[in-house]
């Protein structure tokens, strides 16, 4: 189930393309900002948020489908109640942290080999046009 989810993320991942509004870190939305999931794919501070968040939203999903499951199996379906159980909750929540563990060092090599060398290359770009607007500047 998480497998095919990363493999939908890697997907993206490599179609991904920086842009000035892909987020700093500082910048983290809430959902983010709980580093359960992060910290356990193994996501580091300076990865960009566009590309974080799209992956925490995909475990979210999958955590609340998990929930769903569970509270069937073990409540009879989440709508004969008014909140879902908080031992359920926190078991969905668990096993999508234990597979994102799991598959940390693949998240890692996907970061690496797809997201990285673009963000290098768009700093690099954004740099370069920053120094020519300068240069341009003290000319007049
Ligand atoms: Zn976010
Ligand atoms: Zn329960």
């Amino acid at each position: 189930m998480i497998e095919h989810d990363l493999n939908d993320w890697y997907r993206w991942l490599s179609d991904w393309e920086p842009t000035m509004s892909s987020g700093s870190p500082a910048g983290w939305c809430r959902t983010c900002d709980d580093r359960r999931f992060p910290d356990a794919a193994g996501i580091r501070d300076t990865d960009p948020h566009q590309v974080v968040h799209e992956l925490i939203r995909r475990m979210t999903v999958i955590a609340s489908e998990l929930l769903e499951d569970l509270m069937d199996t073990e409540h009879g379906g989440l709508e004969a109640h008014d909140e879902p159980c908080r031992e359920c909750a926190l078991n969905a929540n668990t096993a999508v942290v234990e597979a994102l563990s799991d598959h940390a060092v693949f998240i890692r090599r996907a970061l690496d080999l797809y997201v990285t060398p673009k963000v290098d290359a768009f700093v690099a770009e954004v740099t370069n046009c920053l120094n020519v607007c300068d240069t341009e500047d003290t000319d007049l």
